[in-house]
């Protein structure tokens, strides 16, 4: 893929050589490549994510670096304590937030391997998130997209069901966030790495660089392009907001990978 986008860039140069084309590269790339002030133009593959393996090395997941891909494994048992985990586990604690309304359902140890791209690029069709895991975050939890069923059902209702760590599980016991983990947070600070989706793509906290971010700063996806602390020479990413969409937006800026469970 990266050598094909290299090519097909030399291509675009000849003919636009040939053709007289404006000088303006906002012509010939996708407006979304370009890194702003920064001058950063990235996402034609050349933003490696393997950089992003010791995050994913924990007691619950795997990252396995490929030639062209990434295989990620996870669990998806938070790390942290949760109303949801059996009585008899280590990290199960009762949760007293008044507005707690606890769902029948108990944790149960997830089997997710996500193949994801270790050079993404932009989608020349950008698909819609899934219902289920549609990423993985750092400490192995699934991320879930901002509905809470069939026909983009509003999360409005399931919100309160969320913990202490802002997750709950599903039926099968498969646990899971919508939006911002509070224990990621306080963990990570607001500006650290959350995890990756299923296209590639990080996904970083509230903040860059001291200020809150907010839709408005992002695409319809949810994201932007510009360096972060594991990219200095900038790359995509989504971001984490306080309000709807939350995580993701209209779907993948990338091509999904493959998700198995
Ligand atoms: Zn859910
Ligand atoms: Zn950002």
């Amino acid at each position: 893929m990266k050598n094909m986008f290299k090519m097909s860039a030399v291509l675009l140069v000849i003919i636009c050589g040939v053709l007289a084309c404006s000088s303006d590269e906002s012509s010939i790339l996708p407006s979304s490549n370009e890194g702003g002030d920064t001058g950063v133009i990235v996402n034609g593959g050349d933003a490696d994510i393997s950089v992003l393996s010791s995050y994913f090395n924990t007691a619950n997941t795997t990252f396995v670096i490929n030639d062209d891909n990434i295989v990620i494994t996870t669990t998806s048992e938070p790390d942290h304590k949760s109303a949801y985990y059996p009585t008899n586990h280590a990290l199960y604690e009762t949760y007293t937030d008044a507005g707690f309304v606890q769902n029948p359902n108990s944790i149960v140890e997830q089997d997710i391997t996500m193949t994801i791209a270790r050079y993404p690029v932009v989608a020349s069709t950008h698909t819609a998130t899934d219902l289920g895991s549609i990423g993985i975050a750092v400490n192995s939890v699934s991320i879930y997209n901002q509905y809470a069923g069939p026909d983009n059902q509003a999360l409005t209702n399931e919100i309160a069901s969320f913990d202490q760590g802002s997750g709950h599980p599903q039926a099968q016991g498969g646990y899971h966030y919508h939006l911002e983990s509070v224990w990621l947070t306080q963990q990570n600070g607001n500006e650290g790495l959350v995890g990756i989706l299923l296209d590639g793509f990080p996904v970083y906290g509230t903040h860059e660089n001291g200020v809150q971010i907010t839709n408005a700063d992002l695409d319809v996806y949810h994201g932007h392009t510009s360096v972060t602390a594991d990219f200095p020479s900038g790359i995509y990413h989504y971001h984490v907001t306080a309000e709807a969409p939350y995580i993701n937006g209209d779907g993948y800026y990338g091509t999904a990978g493959i998700l198995t469970n």
